[in-house]
């Protein structure tokens, strides 16, 4: 089997990333988040190396230079970027990797790697996304008006991407993500060599059993 692939999923600041991702991850062992770098200041309760990648603009602009990263981008007041090679060799193992990134960087996804998969995350009105950013409280009021206002900017861009999913029910949002998933399991690009799969006697039980367990 083949297999991996790049997983992108964005949306506005509140429309419920963080805690559609951490559900996903909960019930499917193959999907492995992808730790940003930022140069934003930790939120009370986030952990180094877990939540993101902490650091200066001095060791962020270091790993741009030294081509580190897969994409990067300048979001609302900070730099984030992703990883490079951790994405490669997960992807190698046959992991499903999930990129939580704002367009700008789904965008350069886009351009380099064909085959990824791209969600977009809706909030159900703009008003509940202003009441759920008001409610996580973990930004000064600037800051939530800053990210209010991102948010109709973003939306724009809900065009580029293969899915949208509505946040509302957020069982019904993970398992929508969930579905999504398993169709792009069975894209026919995504098994290079399908015949000699199901030609060979023994890779064919594997592969059915591959099915049919996930
Ligand atoms: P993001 O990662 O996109 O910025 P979060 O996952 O932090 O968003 O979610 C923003 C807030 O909304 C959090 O307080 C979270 O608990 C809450 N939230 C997320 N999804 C839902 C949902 N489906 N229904 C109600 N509240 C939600
Ligand atoms: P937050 O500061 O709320 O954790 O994240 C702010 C925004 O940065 C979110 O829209 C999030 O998706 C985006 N973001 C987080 N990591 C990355 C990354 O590695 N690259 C890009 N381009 N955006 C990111």
């Amino acid at each position: 089997m083949d297999g991996g692939f790049l997983l992108v999923l964005s949306g506005p600041s509140g429309s419920g990333k963080g805690t559609v991702s951490e559900a996903l991850m909960k019930n499917n062992d193959d999907i492995i988040f992808s730790t940003s770098v930022t140069t934003r200041t930790p939120r009370p309760g986030e952990v180094n190396g877990e939540n993101y990648f902490f650091a200066t603009r001095e060791e962020f602009e270091e790993m741009v230079e030294k081509g580190e990263l897969l994409e990067y981008a300048f979001v609302h007041t900070n730099y984030y970027g992703t990883p490079k090679k951790f994405v490669f060799d997960e992807i190698e193992k046959g992991e499903i990797v999930l990129l939580e990134i704002d367009v700008q960087g789904a965008l350069q996804i886009k351009e380099k790697y064909k085959e990824a998969v791209f969600i977009f995350l809706i909030p159900p009105t703009m008003d509940e996304l202003k009441s759920r950013l008001v409610k996580r409280d973990t930004e000064t009021e600037d800051e939530i008006e800053t990210r209010y206002r991102n948010a109709f900017k973003e939306l724009d861009f809900v065009g580029e991407y293969d899915y949208f999913v509505i946040n509302d029910v957020l069982e019904n949002a993970v398992s929508s993500i969930e579905n999504i998933i398993a169709a792009e399991k069975l894209r026919v690009k995504r098994h290079k060599d399908i015949k000699k799969e199901v030609q060979a006697e023994e890779e064919r039980d594997k592969w059915l059993y591959h099915l049919l367990k996930n």
